[in-house]
């Protein structure tokens, strides 16, 4: 019988399939009670959000973790991050929570607005709500500082981390050894891949499972800016943007903008997608520039507030701009004593802003799964019991952020107006305590509760017997993913 997941959407076509949330009274996973009978030897390939987190789990459940990184230093990059409560109740486990939520913006609101007038359309109500429902907060944060903050805790459980260090060999039958550019060999229990879009060791499962790891072309590019609230002095309309604690949606024609403030309202987020360029390179870097006049020129007809804060960015500031591609799901995420976790395996889109915390997810569903086995032969059930939870589940979140698009970027006219009657609609049922779809899916509180509600590694726990007892974890296969999702 092939091992199949139960934490299901709520649109799925299957019956009997209701995702596991944890109610506010049950959040029971201590990681003092994991602690692991056979302590392993674990490399981790990269320092990001993912490397770092696992390291944690790993480390707190008894195993010796060493990352492998290739950056010279680990360096302030990148801009806002979503933590969802998904991923929060995780970095509480792992002890960085309320250092986490010490240095990141509850946001207690997102309004979606018109592109063209600045219209609300509608909202969605967030914190303190939200962490009261999923017994979790949602907060967003500087990537930089996350990473500063898993970084530490992770130094402070003695995980030896080595930068400029990077992986480019691996063994060609998929033992766990890897090589450094010295020419020296590491030997290991079990290699964790968290390297990125651009992940290698991605292409060779691929290549292993004869499967083409391809990227297509969402026709989007993105920019990120962030913008110091000292440029705007004496502009009443930002500092009420960069002060209060809502997120804006603006949704337009072909792109959408999310913005919200970041570091103790003192930075104002924005990040603006937009149909790709005729002759734009497309390399999928977090860290390409791009030109402020470029994106003047890109938003010269979105309404006033738009067009004044972006006008706050310096002219030789830093506009990042990236390119948004489509990854081909992959037949499995682990070969022989590797596996993938993060954007390696499950880049997103970040029209639903669940890149970071599914990458948390499968930190904390690893932790969990390799905690239970009783010996190193068992290696190999863990790697399938994490595959079975988060694969599934991870691929459907990749493609509600897919469907979202669409929603997002509809040209004014029929369909525009019915959606924007349809998230009107959704937000006044939900002032009355009614679930009314929303199209936009980050905004729809059914998707959020598939999202944000399901507790991957209780679901470990519970389902772990059933996993792995013997005509389960006799067939490696793992069922295709049964979840459909629809943005309408
Ligand atoms: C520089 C940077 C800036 C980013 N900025 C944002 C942002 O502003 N907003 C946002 O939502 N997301 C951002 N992201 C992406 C976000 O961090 C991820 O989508 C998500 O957190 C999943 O993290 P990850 O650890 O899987 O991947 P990443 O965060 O991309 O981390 C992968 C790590 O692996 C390292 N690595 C890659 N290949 C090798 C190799 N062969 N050997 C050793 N090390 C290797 C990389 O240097 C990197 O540190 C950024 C990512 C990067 C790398």
């Amino acid at each position: 019988m092939p091992l199949r997941s139960t934490t299901t959407h709520p649109r799925s076509n299957k019956p009997n399939s209701a995702p596991i949330i944890s109610p506010p009274s049950q959040n029971p996973i201590h990681l003092t009670s994991f602690k692991s009978p056979i302590p392993l030897k674990i490399l981790i390939i990269g320092a990001g959000i993912a490397g770092l987190s696992a390291s944690i789990g790993l480390s707190l459940t008894g195993h010796s973790v060493t990352i492998y990184e290739s950056v010279s230093s680990i360096k302030e990059v990148g801009a806002g991050i979503q933590i969802a409560p998904n991923a929060s109740r995780i970095l509480e486990r792992f002890g960085v929570l309320e250092e986490v939520v010490r240095d990141g913006i509850s946001l207690e609101r997102n309004s979606l607005r018109r592109w063209e007038d600045d219209g609300e359309i509608g909202w969605v109500g967030l914190m303190p709500g939200v962490g009261k429902k999923y017994n979790a907060p949602l907060l967003v944060i500087h990537r930089a500082d996350l990473q500063r903050i898993l970084l530490s805790r992770a130094q402070s459980l003695g995980v030896k981390i080595y930068t400029s260090s990077p992986i480019t060999t691996i063994s060609s039958d998929f033992s766990p050894s890897i090589k450094l550019s010295n020419g020296e060999w590491i030997h290991a229990d079990l290699i964790i891949a968290a390297d990125g879009i651009k992940s290698f060791i991605r292409s060779e499962i691929a290549k292993k499972n004869g499967v083409k790891d391809g990227t297509v072309s969402t026709g989007d590019a993105a920019y990120r800016v962030v913008i110091n609230e000292e440029r705007m002095r004496g502009d009443p309309k930002f500092r009420e943007l960069v002060k209060g604690k809502t997120g804006v949606r603006w949704m337009g024609p072909g792109g959408h903008i999310m913005a919200y403030p970041l570091r103790s309202h003192k930075l104002y987020n924005m990040v603006l997608i937009h149909p790709i360029r005729p002759h734009q390179v497309d390399n999928e870097s977090w860290t390409s520039p791009g030109t402020k006049a470029e994106m003047l020129k890109t938003y010269s007809g979105w309404n006033s507030t738009v067009k004044q804060l972006l006008s706050y960015v310096p002219d030789d500031g830093e506009v990042m701009e990236w390119t948004l591609n489509s990854h081909a799901p992959l037949k499995s995420w682990h070969e022989g004593r590797f596996v993938l976790i993060g954007d390696a395996c499950h880049p997103m889109l970040p029209y639903v802003a669940q890149g970071a915390a599914n990458a948390i997810e499968d930190a904390g569903v690893l932790t969990i799964a390799l905690s239970l086995i009783q010996s190193t032969e068992k290696i190999e059930d863990a790697l399938k019991v994490y595959e079975v939870i988060r694969k599934e589940r991870g691929e459907a979140i990749q493609a509600s952020a897919r469907d979202t698009q669409r929603i997002l970027h509809l040209k004014d006219g029929r369909e525009q107006e019915e959606r924007d009657r349809r998230v009107w609609e959704s937000t006044v049922a939900a002032r009355g305590g009614e679930k009314k779809g929303n199209p936009d899916l980050w905004a729809d509180l059914r998707w959020q509760e598939f999202m944000w509600g399901v507790d991957v590694m209780r679901e470990v726990v519970e389902r772990w017997g059933e996993l792995t007892s013997s005509s389960s974890s006799s067939n490696s296969s793992v069922s295709g993913s049964h979840i459909r999702v629809q943005a309408t």
